[in-house]
C-alpha cells in the first residue's frame, strides 16, 4: 500500500516530516510526500475567513498520482463545509482521499500558549480518524477509539491515536482485501 501525503502551501515541513513518519509507522506502508498544493482560488470564503474544505479536496483530487492508494491532504488553514461551523477534517469512506486541518488542533487557536506536542499528538489521532474513513470505517461509540466523532478537542484528547479493537479488526479486513 502507497500512501501519499500532500500538504497544502503554508504547512511547516518539520511538522509534515512528524507526520510523514507517524503515518509510515502506524500503517507499516510506504508514504510518499507529495510537492506543496497550491490554495485553490475558490478555496476562500470571504464571508466565513474560512476555507472550503470541499474545494481543497477537489484540488488535492486532481493532482492525485494514479499509483496512490490513499491520499491524505494537510492544510494549516480552518476548513469549513457548507452545514458546519468548521470541521476538523474530512474524508470520503471507502474513497481516496481525506483532509486534515491543523488550525484547530493548536492551542493558540484557543488563545493558550503553544503546545506542538500536543498538537502533534491531536493532528495523529485525526489522521486515523480520517484515513479510518476512506478505509470504510464509520463512528465508533467507544469514546477512547480513533474513530468516535470529535466535535471539540476535549473529544480528541479523551482519544487514543489507534483503535478500538472491534474497529482495527475491520481495518485489517480491508488492508487485507486491498493487498489481495
Ligand atoms: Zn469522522
Ligand atoms: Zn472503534
Amino acid at each position: 500500500m502507497l500512501i501519499g501525503l500532500l500538504p497544502v502551501e503554508g504547512v511547516a515541513g518539520a511538522d509534515m516530516d512528524a507526520l510523514e513518519s507517524f503515518v509510515a509507522r502506524h500503517y507499516e506502508c510506504e508514504v510518499r510526500r507529495l510537492p506543496d498544493l497550491a490554495m485553490p482560488a475558490d478555496g476562500y470564503d470571504t464571508h466565513r475567513s474560512q476555507y472550503d474544505a470541499t474545494a481543497l479536496l477537489k484540488a488535492a483530487l486532481a493532482v492525485h498520482p494514479v499509483e496512490t492508494d490513499r491520499l491524505l491532504v494537510v492544510t494549516d488553514k480552518d476548513i469549513f463545509i457548507p452545514m458546519l461551523t468548521f470541521i476538523f477534517g474530512q474524508a470520503q469512506v471507502d474513497g481516496p482521499a481525506a483532509l486534515l486541518s491543523l488550525a484547530r488542533l493548536r492551542q493558540e487557536f484557543y488563545g493558550m500558549p503553544a503546545r506542538r506536542e500536543l498538537m502533534l499528538e491531536r493532528a495523529r489521532k485525526e489522521i486515523v480518524h480520517e484515513l479510518g474513513h476512506t478505509f470504510g470505517l464509520v463512528h465508533c461509540a467507544d469514546k477512547q477509539c480513533a474513530m468516535a466523532l470529535s466535535i471539540n478537542v476535549t473529544n480528541i484528547d479523551i482519544k487514543r491515536d489507534a483503535l478500538c479493537g472491534a474497529c482495527a479488526r475491520h481495518l485489517a479486513d480491508r488492508l487485507e482485501a486491498l493487498a489481495g
